[in-house]
């Protein structure tokens, strides 16, 4: 594999440099009398590229190191033991972990938008909702989920990103991933909570200890050397699985104490979705479907793991809109 990795681009390599000798001079370059910078440019980038594939092939999983090995159904396409350097530029490169990578890069950027959207364009919209005399719903509630959202997608990204450079390092990220999406799940329910229950203090104070401790032991428990072993993925996600179902509890307490509003029907439906989204997610992430049916199959794009990703970001867009309604109905509809 390695091999065939290496003769391959340096075919590749071969065929572009003749189209870049073969392209024909534009005006541009013949009056700042510079014809070959671009072309020079291109073979100066491919050259770069040509070293790292020399000097850094692509390898397959059986010539993983100990640290990498995580999923034997994807066969080869990996980065082992690159220096940092190449690492950082590996995101504009193709290999196993490039679609893991943006997935949650472009999941970050659109929950940076979304932010500064809220923050700038529905602050006027929730002035202007407000009946004269009260004050719009206060926004904390749903910049604590839209950080911790941020913070869940940047951190995997990273992970995944560098996680190929030494067993160190890959031994922190995995353990920042794993704290990102506690910090994901755990913030989805304050905009839920926070306004649901803006009237009922206590029950309001109650979930969202509750939650923020669960969210805490958590991490601690990823944390845990020994219970970072490939053996113990499933453990892994039915621990968070469990979390993300706990929200279940104030989601029917909602029902039940708010059954008179319509806005509960609404929400309640994202917040189904959300839910399936991250179940159906879930169940890629622990079975390995579909690269167990093909192994090697789906090394570079359509393997779980980018399921999965592509799921999570789908979920936390559905909590996004479903915390805008939220906030909009207590725009409108205080506690007097
Ligand atoms: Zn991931």
């Amino acid at each position: 594999m390695r091999i065939l990795s290496a003769n391959r681009s340096s075919r590749s390599t071969t065929n572009a440099t003749k189209s870049s000798t073969s392209t024909p001079v534009s005006s541009k370059q013949e009056e700042t009398g510079c014809a070959d910078c671009s072309s020079s440019r291109t073979e100066g980038r491919q050259g770069f590229w040509q070293k790292v594939k020399d000097r850094y092939p692509l390898v397959d999983f059986n010539s993983l190191p100990e640290y990498l090995r995580d999923n034997e159904f994807i066969l080869s396409h990996y980065r082992a033991d690159w220096p940092l350097k190449e690492t950082l530029l590996s995101i504009f490169s193709i290999h196993n972990e490039t679609l893991n990578i943006w997935t949650h890069l472009i999941g970050f950027f659109l929950f940076l938008g979304l932010t500064i959207y809220t923050k700038t364009m529905r602050e006027d919209f929730g002035k202007f909702m407000a009946p004269l005399m009260r004050k719009p719903a206060t926004r904390w509630p749903f910049f604590i989920f839209l950080g911790g959202a941020m913070f869940c997608l940047l951190t995997s990204s990273t992970c995944h990103l560098l996680c190929c450079h030494s067993s160190r390092l890959s031994y922190i990220l995995w353990r920042l991933d794993y704290a990102g999406i506690a910090a994901m799940i755990a913030t989805s329910f304050f905009p839920p909570v926070y306004y649901t229950f803006l009237c009922h203090p206590k029950w309001r104070n109650f979930y969202l200890t509750g939650i923020s401790v669960v969210g805490v032991m958590t991490v601690m428990v990823t944390l845990t050397p020994r219970l970072q072993k490939p053996k113990y993925r499933t453990l892994r996600t039915l621990l968070f699985f469990g979390m993300g179902v706990s929200g279940v509890i104030p989601g029917v307490h909602k029902l039940i104490s708010h059954s008179h509003e319509p806005v509960t029907l609404t929400t309640t439906t994202y917040e189904l979705f959300m839910g399936m989204f991250y179940a159906v997610g879930a169940i890629f992430y622990a079975t390995r479907i579909p690269e167990r049916w093909r192994p090697g199959r789906f090394d570079i794009a359509g393997h779980s793991h980018q399921i999965f990703h592509i799921l999570v970001v789908a979920g936390a867009y559905t909590h996004y809109r479903a915390a805008l309604l939220y906030i909009e109905w207590r725009d409108t509809h205080g506690c007097d």
